[in-house]
C-alpha cells in the first residue's frame, strides 16, 4: 500500500525525525489558512498522488505570496495529474501539501528497502539526489552507497556515520542523518514497511539536513496488524480493478493486453501469461482466484475481468487441485449468464472433477472453447482475440 507526501512525513515525525512544517489542505481557503499557519514568507505548493516525478509535471510550485498559494491550489485540486512514474495513468488530486520552503544546496537520496538477494532491510544512499536515482545507478554506479543491515545486530550508529562520510557530509550532517536513519529503521520495522525513499533529503543552505519529499510503501500482508496504516489508505489513488479484487481476496493486477486470465495460483497465473506471450498475444491481466475459490469468487473474478473494455478473449486456465473443476464451471456458467459476454471464453479444465467440469460446460448451452493443455488453450485465445 502506498502512502501520500503528507502521510509519509507524518510517520517521519512520530519516529522523531525531523521534516519542514506543512499541511494538508483540500481546498484553495484552506491552502492560504495552511500557509499563514506555517508563517514565512515562501511556501511550496505540492499536489499529492501516489507518484514521484510531481515536481516535472508542474505539480511542484514554489509561491511567494498568499495570493500564489491560492492560486496554485487552485489549479491543482480537482485536477489529474501524470508524472513520468504513472505510466500514462492520471491520478486524482484531492489535496495538496503546503509546506515551508527551504533554500537548498544540494540534493541526497536515501532509501530503506528489503532486499531479497542479501535477505536484509537495506538503505541506499546517494551523494546525487533529486533525480532519476535507476540513472545515477546505471550512469555513475560509484555514487550509490549501500548498507545492508545485520538482522541481529540491527542497525548500529556507527554504519549511520559511515554512510555520512561516504556521502562527503559534514560532522553536524553526519549526526543528523544517524538520527534520520535510526528513525527511519525503527519506523521500516514496526509498521512493516515495504519502501521508505527520501529524494531529496537536502542539504539546506544553512548546513542542516531537511526531508524534503517522502515516499512510503507498506507490506499488504501485514496490513491486518497496522488499523492506523490502513485507516490511511486512499482508494481513489489506485487501480480501480485491483481494488474492487482485493475487496473480494482476489489476486489482481491490470495489465496492458487484450487476453483476460482466469487461472487458479500465482505461479499457474504467470505461466499462462507466459505462455500467452509466446503464442504472440498479451494478457490484459493476472489473476489468481485462488486454491479456495468459491463459485462466488470465481463470478466475481469473471465480472471483474470482463469490466475492461479492451478485454477481446478470456483465457480460463484451472488445474483442479484443491478447488474444484465443477464448482468453477459453475462460477463460469453463473457468471456468462449474469454478465453480458461478448468475448470468446476459451476454457482449459485439469485435475479434481474435470469430467464433471466440462460436462455442466459442454451442457451449457454457451459459446466455450474447450482446450486441451495450457498450450492449446493459449493459442486459441490469441487466434480468437486476433479476430475480434
Ligand atoms: P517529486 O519527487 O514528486 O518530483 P519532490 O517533493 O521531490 O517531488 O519535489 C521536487 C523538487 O522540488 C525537489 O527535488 C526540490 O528541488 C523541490 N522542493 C520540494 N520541496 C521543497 C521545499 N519544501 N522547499 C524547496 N524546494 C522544494
Ligand atoms: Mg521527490
Amino acid at each position: 500500500m502506498n502512502f501520500h507526501e503528507y502521510q509519509a512525513k507524518q510517520l517521519f515525525a512520530d519516529y522523531g525525525i525531523a521534516v519542514p512544517a506543512g499541511r494538508v489542505a483540500r481546498t484553495p481557503e484552506e491552502a492560504v489558512d495552511a500557509a499563514k499557519a506555517i508563517g514565512g514568507d515562501f511556501w511550496v505548493v505540492k499536489a499529492q498522488i501516489h507518484a514521484g516525478g510531481r515536481g516535472k509535471a508542474g505539480g511542484v510550485k514554489l509561491a511567494k505570496t498568499l495570493d500564489s498559494v491560492r492560486e496554485y491550489a487552485q489549479g491543482m485540486l480537482g485536477q489529474k495529474m501524470a508524472t513520468y512514474q504513472t505510466a500514462g495513468v492520471e491520478l486524482p488530486i484531492d489535496s495538496v501539501l503546503v509546506t515551508q520552503a527551504t533554500d537548498i544546496a544540494k540534493e541526497l537520496y536515501l532509501s530503506v528497502l528489503v532486499d531479497r538477494s542479501t535477505q536484509s532491510i537495506t538503505f541506499i544512499a546517494s551523494s546525487e539526489g533529486g533525480m532519476d536515482i535507476e540513472q545515477v545507478a546505471a550512469e555513475t554506479p560509484e555514487k550509490i552507497q549501500t548498507l545492508n543491515v545485520n538482522y541481529i545486530q540491527g542497525l548500529q550508529a556507527y554504519q549511520c556515520r559511515d554512510l555520512g562520510f561516504a556521502l562527503g557530509l559534514t560532522a553536524k550532517q553526519v549526526n543528523q542523518l544517524t538520527k534520520i536513519m535510526l528513525g527511519l529503521f525503527k519506523l521500516f520495522n514496526e509498521k512493516d514497511l515495504a519502501l521508505v525513499e527520501l529524494n531529496p533529503l537536502a542539504i539546506l543552505t544553512d548546513g542542516n539536513l531537511a526531508v524534503l519529499d517522502g515516499k512510503v510503501d507498506s507490506d499488504d500482508n501485514a496490513a491486518f496488524r497496522h488499523p492506523d496504516l490502513v485507516a490511511m489508505r486512499d482508494i481513489r489513488q489506485e487501480d480501480e480493478t485491483e481494488v474492487k479484487a482485493s475487496q473480494h481476496d482476489l489476486n489482481y493486477v491490470t495489465m496492458d493486453g487484450n487476453i483476460g486470465c482466469m487461472v487458479n495460483g500465482a505461479g499457474l497465473a504467470m505461466a499462462t501469461m507466459d505462455v500467452i506471450q509466446l503464442e504472440g498475444g498479451s494478457p490484459a491481466n493476472f489473476l489468481d482466484v485462488g486454491g479456495g475459490a468459491t463459485r462466488e469468487r470465481v463470478t466475481e473474478a469473471f465480472k471483474l475481468i470482463l469490466s475492461s473494455d479492451d478485454v477481446k478473449a478470456i483465457f480460463v486456465n484451472i488445474f483442479g487441485g484443491i478447488v474444484r473443476c465443477d464448482m468453477i464451471a459453475e462460477g463460469i456458467i453463473a457468471a456468462v449468464k449474469e454478465v453480458d459476454v461478448k468475448v470468446p471464453v476459451v476454457v482449459r479444465l485439469e485435475g479434481t472433477n474435470v469430467d464433471a467440469g466440462k460436462e455442466l460446460l459442454k451442457n451449457s448451452g454457451l459459446a466455450i472453447t474447450p482446450a486441451d493443455d495450457i498450450n492449446d488453450g493459449a493459442r486459441k485465445a490469441v487466434a480468437a482475440a486476433k479476430a475480434a
